[in-house]
């Protein structure tokens, strides 16, 4: 039956797509159920007047694969709620988005891009249902914890030996500068990695010396931007691929490396911090080149082990060690399988993690 099933089934989701218009207050969302043949979908509810339904759908997917490969009891699910994250009104909405979820219980709401606990903590008083809380109502709060830069790091411990880097010493360039990217930063240096460019919106700071990572966290929250460090080049945004370094992260928007910057890059291994930061065609070229790219769903997966763990009722201290010895496995285990079988490591991944999902569906009455 199961063999049956896998070969009449031949894709994942979506299950639900659902499109919410709240006229009076003048926004719209969507939220993506993707699969929930592992478990009610988790994943973030994503803030930004651009946010499309296309993006959140396949933001969807990567959380079924993310989820699968880790081993979790969750399928994949994602919303986006199309207003300005520094709108006065935000709670306002988050509230007024939570009520239109209610009943969907097989999707829970975590932080992502444009919204943190707070929002988390505001959607859970509505509707009782969220994951990456505040502490003070029983929440790990992962942005804080940075479990998605601790899991970048852990993931570099492997896949620096098959990049043939030494990671202390190494020279990291890291895009975007919020949650996940000062985190990795963090951890990345507590390594003994040496960071030399960071970029935001507003431009790429660069220093070939290193740049000193607790003063940059102090200037890009004080002032808004990390171009405003002192010493070191301002350059534009986009200057950060073409970085001499041997790591690059990606941690900020969708689709930033693609056709036509993926030659620029000079960095032996990519650790996709973002989800779903470079095209299909980007990342062939990449693998054509020889740089090793860890695709999101296994580098950045630390997040969501977290918000699982919550869920769960489990600490701190045993997330974070799940988060380890989860995303080092991974990374170990696709490389293996794509050295093996010559693919490129996404494929192998998704080979692993679809898997996964196609023997629970078996289980499941909906197929
Ligand atoms: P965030 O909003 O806290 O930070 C995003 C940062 O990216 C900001 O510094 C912003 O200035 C910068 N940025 C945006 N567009 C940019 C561009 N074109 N060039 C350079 N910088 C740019 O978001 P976050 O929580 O850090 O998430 C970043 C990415 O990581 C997203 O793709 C998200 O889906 C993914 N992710 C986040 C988590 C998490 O735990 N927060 C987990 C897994 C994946």
């Amino acid at each position: 039956m199961n063999e049956n099933i896998k070969s009449n089934v031949s894709d994942l989701g979506p299950y639900k797509v659902i499109q919410l218009y709240f006229p009076v207050s003048g926004f719209h969302a969507m939220v993506v159920v993707d699969n929930t043949a592992l478990g009610p979908s988790i994943g973030g509810v994503r803030v930004s007047p651009a946010v499309t339904l296309d993006e959140v759908k396949r933001l969807a997917r990567t959380m079924t694969l993310k989820n699968s490969i880790a081993g979790l009891p969750h399928g994949g699910g994602k919303a986006g709620i199309a207003i300005d994250p520094a709108s006065p009104d935000k709670e306002r909405f988050f509230r007024i988005f939570a009520r239109a979820i209610q009943t969907l219980t097989d999707y829970i709401p975590g932080p992502d891009m444009g919204s943190n606990e707070t929002c988390m903590a505001w959607i859970h008083d509505e509707i009782g249902r969220a994951v990456g809380l505040p502490e003070e109502i029983g929440g790990l709060p992962l942005d804080k914890h940075g479990a998605t830069g601790f899991g970048l790091a852990e993931c570099a411990e492997v896949a620096c030996s098959y990049a043939g880097i030494a990671l202390s010493g190494s020279k990291v360039a890291i895009q975007g500068f919020g949650s996940v990217g000062k985190m990795a930063a963090r951890f990345m240096a507590d390594k003994g990695a040496v960071v030399i460019a960071v970029s935001d919106t507003k431009g790429t700071i660069s220093d070939p010396r290193g740049i000193d990572i607790p003063r940059l966290i102090e200037v890009k929250d004080s002032t808004g931007s990390v171009t405003n460090y002192k010493p070191g080049a301002v350059k534009d945004t986009g200057a950060l691929f073409s970085e001499r370094s041997d790591i690059l992260i990606p941690a900020a928007t969708p689709d930033v490396i693609t056709t036509d910057n993926a030659d620029m890059v000079k960095a032996k291994l990519i650790l996709q911090g973002a989800n779903i930061p470079a095209t299909v065609e980007a990342e062939a070229l990449l693998h054509k080149r020889g740089i090793l790219s860890i695709p999101d769903f296994i580098a950045n997966a630390g997040g969501v082990i977290m918000a699982a763990m919550e869920y769960a009722g489990n600490t701190e201290g045993e997330a974070f060690q799940a988060i380890s010895k989860r995303i080092k496995e991974n990374t170990q285990l696709i490389i293996e399988k794509s050295l093996r079988e010559h693919i490129p490591p996404r494929q192998a991944a998704e080979h692993i993690a679809k898997d996964r999902v196609f023997s629970a569906m078996c289980y499941s009455r909906i197929v």
